[in-house]
Formats: C-alpha cells, sequence, structure tokens
C-alpha cells in the first residue's frame, strides 16, 4: 500500500488542483483505483465498496499522481518524430474533430525567435527541440497552436478560440513566457 501522502522532491506536499473530478464507482472492482482526463474533467474509478473517506484519499492520490507525470517532460524513448505525429492526431481528435491532420510534424534544432512553426499550404509542422524539456501538457498547447494554423492562417479572434479548446492554452502561454525570460530567448509564444 503506498503512502497516503505524496510529496514533491522538497517534501513539501503537493497542493491539489482546482479541476472537475467525476468519480465512477464499480461493483465489479475489488482494490484497483485509475483515473483519466475526459478533456477538462478527472475521471477517477474506485470500488464501489469504498468509503467516502476512502474515496477522498484516492481522488487526491490520482490527482497528485496525474499532476506528478504531467509535469515531466517526454520522456527520452519518446522523443521522436512519430511520437509527435501521434501526439497531433490525439490532439486533433480530442479538439478538432480530427479536422488537422498534419502531412508531417518533426522536431527541429532551436529556432531563434519561435517555439514552432506551421506551413499549412503543406500542411507540415517544425517543433523546436527546446520543447522535449518542457512539461507534456505545454508541448501539447503547442501542438493544438500549430494545428489550428491548419484550420485558421492569421492569429485572430476565430483562431484564438480554437486554440483555447485546450484547457490549459492560458497557463502553457504563461510557462513558455516564464521560460522565454528566464532564458533570455526572444521568443513570443503568441509568434509561433
Ligand atoms: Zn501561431
Amino acid at each position: 500500500m503506498p503512502s497516503l501522502r505524496s510529496r514533491d522532491k522538497t517534501n513539501q506536499e503537493l497542493p491539489l488542483p482546482d479541476e472537475k473530478v467525476e468519480v465512477r464507482r464499480s461493483p465489479r472492482r475489488r482494490r484497483t483505483v485509475s483515473a483519466y482526463r475526459d478533456g477538462d474533467t478527472l475521471v477517477v474509478m474506485i470500488p464501489a465498496r469504498m468509503t467516502r473517506a476512502e474515496e477522498k484519499h484516492w481522488v487526491a492520490e490520482m490527482q497528485r499522481k496525474l499532476q506528478r507525470t504531467e509535469s515531466l517532460p517526454l520522456p527520452r524513448s519518446k522523443t521522436s518524430d512519430l511520437t509527435l505525429l501521434d501526439r497531433c492526431a490525439q490532439l486533433s481528435s480530442k479538439y478538432f474533430d480530427d479536422s488537422a491532420t498534419p502531412a508531417s510534424v518533426r522536431w527541429v534544432a532551436p529556432m531563434r525567435t519561435r517555439w514552432a512553426s506551421c506551413t499549412p499550404v503543406d500542411a507540415t509542422i517544425r517543433v523546436s527541440r527546446r520543447l522535449q524539456e518542457v512539461p507534456t501538457w505545454v508541448l501539447d498547447y503547442v501542438l493544438v497552436h500549430e494545428l489550428a494554423h491548419l484550420r485558421v492562417t492569421p492569429h485572430n479572434a476565430e483562431f484564438w478560440a480554437l486554440v483555447r479548446r485546450y484547457p490549459k492554452a492560458e497557463r502553457a502561454i504563461g510557462f513558455l513566457e516564464g521560460l522565454s525570460a528566464a532564458a533570455g530567448l526572444e521568443i513570443e509564444p503568441a509568434e509561433d
């Protein structure tokens, strides 16, 4: 039985994210608890026999576990162009009804003023290798941004309405602005 309190590297208890949580109780489940994201809702599956207190504990446990995995960058084994193409397919299906399909997506050497770029004419997307170090939810924002360009080229209201379907868009833009400033880069997240 894992410890009841999850802690970060400095042994501080991680604050719980403020998000929609849906708990599904199943009579078929004996002990296992699992969770996944459905859009901006966290779905937690628990055994039907669990008490309210146990439910509360395991929901918090799953929130922290997902928070930890999502704050990690892509594992080395997953930094291939194929992984990018696959991630784009998942994001296009989740946020754009499979209507944004790139012909190719590839990692490229760091660009001076951009995190990524898209050429709508031939549906190609290039992603800076700098983004191999950021949490996956930030990389996903950049991919959603570039996929939205396959639907709308200019950064107009229609474009941003598409991008904001990704629930963490604002947070990711803030993260990238901070990263750009901290690293002394001249990258404007909204210019990609
Ligand atoms: Zn853009």
